[in-house]
């Protein structure tokens, strides 16, 4: 069994956003519950993280993840809402942290060159490149490149460009693991005719998407709620996906969406439902 955890669904702005007075961010406030959103983050099992976002530590705990027991980190691309560089060099010796077990970080070449940039700006004597640091740190590096596949312990791990940050080669990852296969799509800017075809005789248990958007309504660099619905259509007629997977958005801005209820109830009549934060999915 292969276990999903949701520890964040939202943007960069994170939902509500601290100073916006929107009505979706006004309800958020109001409501709470599936309507506060932390930064997207998703672990799977109780081993592999994608993105060390900035709620990443807090959610783990919310949600009953160990982070000291997690042995993989795939990193989509380096954004801020993304990767915390402080997360990360609190394994510095420095900071006391006891047991430190080896990790594997996993990201493209410019995005990893990227991680470094915003790790040496919090402690300018960790280099992440530097054999040393990466002792010091019980890090090491795995590059992956666009169509490319690596294997991690039980994983087989994909990676696809996502088009979202081009300067820093993003990733989305498609994760194969006891038999099951996991898509994870954010940030988004679009599935190229390129990666349909090298996604075509896979099939996809769970499909998790970049809705930054609501439906009419995007600023660019990700997707928006029409584009959700015609990947899932496209990835239908060419046998990715079927009625039995699984689809959810995440990454969700306040910008055309709305609250959780009103999202998931548009969602379902498109064949696919809204992540929340600490959602969890057995398949
Ligand atoms: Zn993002
Ligand atoms: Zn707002
Ligand atoms: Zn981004």
């Amino acid at each position: 069994m292969m276990k999903i955890t949701f520890l964040g669904t939202a943007a960069a702005t994170a939902m509500p956003l601290p100073f916006c007075d929107c009505m979706v961010c006004k309800m958020s406030r109001k409501l709470k519950g599936k309507n506060i959103r932390k930064r997207s983050s998703v672990a799977i099992n109780n081993d592999l993280l994608i993105d060390l976002g900035p709620d990443s530590a807090i959610a783990c705990i919310e949600y009953d993840i160990n982070l000291s027991k997690i042995k993989y980190i795939l990193q989509t691309h380096a954004h801020s809402d993304h990767f915390d560089a402080g997360h990360l060099v609190t394994r510095h010796l420095d900071y006391a942290s006891e047991n430190i077990k080896s990790i594997t970080l996993v990201s493209s070449p410019d995005t990893m060159k990227a991680l470094n940039r915003k790790i040496q700006n919090e402690d300018s004597k960790v280099d992440i490149f530097n054999e040393e640091c990466q002792r010091e740190l019980a890090v090491s590096l795995n590059i992956i490149s666009h169509k490319e596949a690596i294997i991690l312990g039980d994983y087989k791990i994909s990676a696809f460009e996502s088009l979202h940050d081009v300067s820093e080669q993003s990733l989305i990852y498609l994760i194969e693991n006891k038999g099951k296969t996991i898509l994870y799509g954010t940030d988004l800017l679009e599935i190229s005719e390129e990666v349909y075809s090298l996604l075509k005789g896979h099939f996809i248990d769970i499909m998790i998407l970049d809705q930054t958007y609501g439906a009419g309504y995007n600023a660019g660099g990700h997707l928006d709620a029409e584009q959700v619905i015609e990947i899932i259509n496209r990835m239908k007629e060419m046998n990715i996906i079927n009625e039995n997977s699984q689809i959810f958005a995440t990454h969700i801005s306040h910008e055309g969406n709305s609250i959780h209820e009103v999202m998931e109830e548009v969602a379902s009549q498109n064949f696919y439902n809204v992540a929340y934060d600490g959602c969890i999915i057995e398949i």
